[in-house]
């Protein structure tokens, strides 16, 4: 039984296995996708370059392997702005925040000031859908930096990987946040190619995202490390 127990405090690893096939959401966890996969999203608008955000992961959370993380109450999107933006935050601060009292509508919370990546014109990028497969995490490791894109478990620090001390907390309620989902492009197995006028690109960031969330508040917030 211990070595359930570590696999689930370690969250599950998501190991991309290629492209969906269908044109809408059926099912199951899924790496990025179109926003016109997800019709039942209604994606918000970033202020900073007047795009809609995007798909990252889509948790379905009726997947029984999640139940003792404990993540959600129902099925979440991770989703995050492709052009760079985010709003100005010290280092440990989110980037962003999303109320999801409406699941299927997260909105943008007012914060800080949104602030553009200098130098690069906003874009309307998206990349197709990948289906997933969750693999159990066996041990943690303390001794190396674990960049692999998983659900649940401890983020990995980039700048500070051997103390995971970090903790990002709600603005509504102060309580430490959970980790929901970190992806890093280092290590997967399929990236997802862009489509339309972003054709020939591939979904990459130079770091690492880390989403948050508070289940009671329904707030989640992202943070971008870049290495
Ligand atoms: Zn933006
Ligand atoms: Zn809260």
């Amino acid at each position: 039984m211990k070595e359930i127990e570590n696999n689930v405090e370690m969250g599950w690893l998501v190991k991309t296995k290629g492209p969906i096939r269908t044109n809408q959401y059926n099912h199951g966890h899924i790496f990025s996708g179109t926003r016109e996969y997800f019709k039942q999203i209604t994606f918000p608008i970033c202020p900073a370059c007047n795009q809609e955000n995007s798909p990252i992961m889509y948790i379905d959370c009726s997947d029984s392997r999640l139940n003792n993380i404990n993540l959600w109450n129902n099925n979440i999107i991770c989703i995050q702005c492709h052009n760079g933006c985010g709003l100005k935050g010290k280092y440990g601060s989110p980037n962003y925040c999303w109320d999801y009292s409406n699941p299927n509508s997260p909105k943008i919370m007012n914060g800080n000031e949104p602030e553009n990546i200098e130098g690069r014109v906003p874009k309307n990028w998206e990349f197709e859908g990948v289906e997933v497969e969750l693999i159990p995490k066996v041990q943690r490791t303390r001794y190396r930096i674990e960049l692999e894109t998983r659900i649940g478990g401890e983020p990995t620090w980039i700048h500070n990987p051997l103390e995971n001390k970090i903790s990002i907390h709600c603005i509504i309620c102060n309580n430490p946040m959970k980790m929901l989902f970190q992806w890093s492009e280092t290590n997967m197995d399929y990236i997802p190619r862009g489509i339309r006028e972003t054709a020939g690109a591939i979904m990459g960031n130079p770091g690492i995202n880390i989403w948050y969330g508070c289940k009671d508040c329904k707030i989640m917030a992202q943070v971008v490390e870049v290495g």
